[in-house]
């Protein structure tokens, strides 16, 4: 049986990739509100992840780069100003949801990480305010650690072009992706499904990528990539509602739970605009956090 959450990777250190941008401000407001509303969750620190296994996914040009700053466009290919404090956000950042895949492999439970900034970073620059792929960092370690099937779920609203681009190099990694904004997108292909959705069937096309995934009992381990940005509010489309992404959070942690395969969550997209602070955006993610907690 799946054991409930009891851990969630975190360090004040995930603050300081691209430190004025939500994606990562907002993982210390999480963290708070994990410590206020489920106090027998503890946030862990993980292992920051090293340069080796940075060169695994990314080719030694971009590792280069985002150690020396240059050349420029390279460094800040995920969007951001290079700074030299930026790769150590990273590598915490990246090492937390590695730790969080190993610890739910592990201890067959559900847990998660305050990850964010992950799924665009293909094998040869990083994109959309994404620098390192943890993803498929974190699935590759799942494999070391005897995994043979790892599912990353993506139900960011952008699609995970560079996971796709990554995994395809890689055996006994799957990837299921339902967006609703095109950014990012790429062919389906053996390793990767991508499917578009809107806001009128957003929960009926996630459902039916769930119920699609063959033979669901040999999934070693879910890692989700739980983002927000498909909310109505945080930067996605019209019908995505806050109880459409309960639902969600709802559905995915059953599914995980009815087929015991153990999950690890990243917070992912989400954004405060137009009057949707970032405490909203942080009780959004905390509805992943509530379901793991519940589901486990
Ligand atoms: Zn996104």
């Amino acid at each position: 049986m799946l054991a409930t959450l009891t851990t969630v990777f975190h360090s004040p250190a995930f603050n300081h990739v691209g430190a004025t941008f939500d994606t990562h401000i907002k993982s210390a407001g999480v963290a708070s509100a994990i410590t206020e509303q489920l106090p027998a969750v503890s946030l862990a620190a993980p292992r920051s992840a090293d340069i080796d296994e940075l060169r695994r996914i990314h080719e030694a040009e971009y590792v280069d780069a985002l150690i020396t700053g240059t050349p420029a466009g390279l460094a800040e290919s995920n969007g951001f100003e290079w700074t030299p404090d930026l790769l150590t956000g990273v590598l915490a950042s990246t090492g937390g949801m590695r730790d969080a895949a190993l610890c739910a492999l592990s201890e067959h439970r559900a847990t998660g990480s305050l990850s964010s900034g992950l799924h665009h970073a293909g094998p040869q620059r990083g994109a959309g305010f994404c620098t390192v792929n943890g993803l498929a960092l974190a699935a590759l370690a799942a494999r070391d650690a005897g995994a043979s099937r790892v599912l990353i779920l993506d139900l960011d609203a952008h699609c995970g072009g560079g996971t796709a681009a990554i995994i395809a190099n890689h055996n006994g990694i799957e990837q299921v992706d339902v967006s609703v904004i095109g950014f990012d997108s790429y062919q389906t292909d053996r390793c990767s499904r991508l499917v578009m959705a809107a806001g009128d069937n957003y929960l009926q096309a996630i459902e039916r990528e769930l119920a699609d995934i063959a033979t669901p009992d040999s999934v070693d381990l879910v890692i989700y990539n739980a983002g927000m940005d498909p909310h109505e509010s945080a930067g996605g489309v019209a019908g995505i509602t806050t109880e459409v992404i309960r639902d969600r959070e709802q559905m995915v942690f059953a599914w995980a739970a009815h087929h015991d395969v153990p999950i690890a969550f990243a917070l992912a997209g989400g954004y405060a605009r137009h009057g949707f602070g970032i405490a909203d955006v942080v009780e959004l993610h905390m509805l992943t956090v509530h379901a793991a907690h519940s589901f486990g």
